[in-house]
């Protein structure tokens, strides 16, 4: 372990975590004068496709969330990806200023080296908040910090080519640490299984053609199966590594509506032979995370506040932004794959995150109207739970009224 905390501490901000280091928690050791905020990020996920499932009574879970906290649209970046939110999420800063503008930065895939800016869990481990992270978009290789992470999306890895998604498993990993500190590897193969690191990589066009019923039910299994490991590893995260924070991301989402949103025949790239197959794959998904957040909820006390954050959501293709290369994936996650809804428009307001919370002293069945929270407020809002000030770099605000008592502190959580 040692080893491997040498080679990642060459990071310029996180030295200052070494310190800190010595007091990592162990199983179960969560402070308990500090307050517990878990955060669950997820990928591209649509209020649209959401809507209509609560009003049909499908998502217990994310109905009860939104009864008991505030929520509503989260404005986004211009022409948002995951790697480049997130990372703006976890710094409250500009692609341009932290140096994570797209999957590929400068020809290489985006990485946790090219970060100019200091992320939140880096603060909140040098203030002695307890941190956990698993599956966050571009944290690879992970950074030492106080608790543990495990990568997310554009981990390396067996068949990774720069540009071009890839889904390694824990085993797979090449480049880079996938898993800090280093002996947590042994325990997590362990406990949970050769998990997948991100979502599966979508089929590409020539896969498809010819076998579309056979290709999309087996590349759904896949994802299923992804799901099923990822529940399985926050599960294991949340009952065995409680810490002060902990950051959780599902990415199939995103995966499944570029290519199996249920479009209409009127909509750009339509193609019955693959988009009347599954018309409730990607609802489905949504029906699955809900099981899922099901899961978190039962780690969800009354003194922990929970965040549920997408980072843009994912809209049918349209022409006039296309241009020639309608429906052709030049864009979102390169490949092949024949895509039909997209989230890197430029007008990033067209495709808006989501942003839910619910804790103590969290206001109620509270709907934000129009742009009230951007990313870039989500580090702000987080560090003041723990009296953390504010970074001047940092450009967004503390969201001061989604409390009840709107002060620069929170409330103090209530006895158990
Ligand atoms: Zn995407």
């Amino acid at each position: 372990m040692l080893m491997g905390i040498a080679m990642l501490c060459d990071k310029k901000f996180l030295i200052g975590v070494l310190v800190l280091l010595m007091v990592v928690i162990p199983a179960g050791g969560q402070t308990e004068s500090r307050p517990h905020v878990i955060v669950v990020g997820v990928n591209g996920m649509e209020w649209d496709i959401i809507r209509p499932l609560l009003l049909k009574g499908e998502l217990h879970n994310f109905a009860e969330v939104i009864q008991r906290g505030v929520y509503g649209k989260m404005r986004t970046l211009s022409a948002p990806n995951c790697p480049k939110v997130y990372t703006s999420i976890a710094t409250s800063t500009s692609p341009e200023e932290n140096g994570i503008t797209g999957f590929v930065v400068a020809g290489k895939t985006a990485s946790t080296d090219m970060l100019k800016r200091e992320p939140l869990w880096s603060i909140l481990s040098k203030n002695g908040v307890t941190v956990g992270m698993a599956n966050v978009p571009a944290t690879f290789p992970v950074m030492p910090l106080n608790g543990y992470m495990i990568s997310g999306m554009l981990t390396r890895g067996k068949g990774c080519e720069d540009g071009i998604l890839c889904s390694p498993k824990l085993s797979e990993v090449k480049g880079g640490e996938a898993v800090y500190p280093p002996s947590m590897v042994a325990e997590l193969e362990m406990n949970v299984g050769d998990f997948w690191i991100d979502c599966s990589r979508m089929p590409a066009a020539e896969e498809l053609r010819g076998k579309e019923p056979e290709a999309i039910d087996h590349w759904l299994q896949q994802v299923s199966q992804v799901r099923a490991q990822q529940a399985k590893l926050f599960d294991y995260l949340l009952s065995h590594h409680r810490t002060d924070f902990t950051m959780l991301v599902q990415s199939c989402e995103d995966r499944v509506g570029h290519w199996l949103y249920p479009i209409q025949p009127y909509n750009a790239g339509y193609d019955p032979t693959l988009h009347s197959v599954r018309v409730d794959a990607f609802p489905d998904q949504y029906r699955a995370l809900d099981q899922v957040l099901g899961k978190v909820l039962q780690y969800v006390d009354r003194n922990t506040y929970l965040f549920i954050i997408s980072d843009h959501g994912i809209k049918p293709l349209r022409e006039f932004e296309e241009g020639r290369r309608l429906y052709h994936s030049a864009h979102d996650h390169g490949g092949n794959t024949p895509i039909i809804a997209k989230h890197d428009f430029e007008d990033g307001d067209d495709v808006p995150g989501i942003f839910i919370a619910i804790g103590p002293n969290i206001k109620r069945d509270v709907r934000l109207m129009g742009f009230t929270v951007s990313v870039f407020d989500i580090a702000p809002t987080i560090l003041n739970l723990y009296g953390i000030p504010k970074p001047t770099q940092m450009k967004g605000r503390v969201l001061s009224e989604i409390f009840e008592t709107p002060s620069s502190q929170p409330a103090k959580p209530s006895a158990r």
